[in-house]
């Protein structure tokens, strides 16, 4: 494969799993597309199986149609996932480990500062004058000392560790949460898990040592790895964070700005096929737009031909 600096790399290590993990605030559209066929592509190389979970951590967010059509679709498009079966649902979901993570936390509360925060989004911004455009929102510690009573958010108190990790695509990373974001958000003021922690509990739970996800995402692994230190992880995964989806404008696409889920695609009449090469050409991993088969795909991932 050939990484952002235009290397080559030997992806020759065999993992034991890695995971597709969409969130089911709405339906898989063309970035998702992109990020499967690094799962899966880099999943079928390295030998490691793929889990398809669904990040409805948010129960404010989650629709079950879009959970529904997430299987579905990625059928359509030819991406099986090996690890489907939990044993209380036909995929695994976080929210059916509410308990679990409410377990950890407990555990996290006997060794960890922990404490409850009533601040909001709008205040939080607000105390952050200099902020740049698109920087993130870093929390102060503001309530740290204010002794709140367990019904409003909590956030794990973290100190100034820098986190660093050898990205598969990106080569070495140095992050320090504390300076990006701050004390961490476990559960929200709504009572809602956060997706850090809930991803780096199930992460681990759910054995994947491979993460392949876009690189909207790099800058959550220091956290995350932070948290998997905390909750008592030995090893932290491996990273592979993907180039984005961009239209002409350089603008990362979104849900909203995407006309086409895959559904609209199927529906319009497209095949699966055209569907992937569509991905592929808007992710800039080929240059003509063309249909590409499943079996194609190891070639031009892997072996990078941009034919
Ligand atoms: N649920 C996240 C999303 O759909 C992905 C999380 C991850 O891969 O870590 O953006
Ligand atoms: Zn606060």
């Amino acid at each position: 494969m050939i990484n952002q600096q235009g290397e080559s790399v030997q992806l020759n290590k065999q993992f034991k799993r890695t995971r597709f993990a969409p969130s089911p605030t709405g339906y898989l559209h063309i970035g998702h597309i992109l990020s499967a066929i690094f799962v899966w592509t880099i999943a079928r190389y390295t030998k490691a199986e793929v889990l398809l979970r669904i990040e409805d951590h948010d129960l404010s967010r989650a629709r079950k149609e879009y959970e529904k059509a997430i299987p579905e679709d990625l059928k359509w498009l030819g991406f099986i996932p090996d690890i489907m079966e939990s044993p209380h649902n036909p995929y695994y979901k976080q929210s059916l480990r509410f308990e679990r993570y409410e377990q950890i936390l407990n555990k996290i509360k006997t060794q960890h500062s922990v404490y409850s925060c009533d601040c909001s989004r709008k205040k939080i911004i607000e105390k952050m004058q200099d902020r740049k455009p698109g920087q993130e929102l870093r929390y102060d510690g503001h309530c740290r000392e204010k002794q709140l009573s367990n019904k409003h958010g909590i956030r794990l108190q973290i100190d100034n560790r820098t986190l660093e990790f050898n990205d598969l695509f990106l080569g070495i990373q140095k992050q320090t949460p504390a300076k990006q974001c701050g004390d961490i958000l476990l559960k929200d003021r709504d009572g809602q898990w956060s997706y850090q922690f809930a991803v780096a509990v199930d992460d681990w739970d759910q054995d994947c040592d491979l993460i392949i996800r876009g690189q909207d995402l790099t800058e959550s692994t220091g956290r995350q790895i932070l948290l998997s230190q905390v909750i008592g992880r030995p090893n932290p995964p491996t990273f592979l964070h993907h180039p984005l989806i961009h239209d002409q404008k350089g603008v990362k696409l979104s849900k909203r700005d995407m006309a086409s889920s895959v559904r609209d695609l199927k529906n319009k009449g497209y095949t699966s096929e055209e569907v992937i090469g569509q991905a592929l050409y808007l992710g800039n991993i080929i240059s003509s737009q063309r249909p590409v088969k499943i079996t194609d795909l190891a070639e031009i991932i892997i072996k990078n031909e941009r034919i």
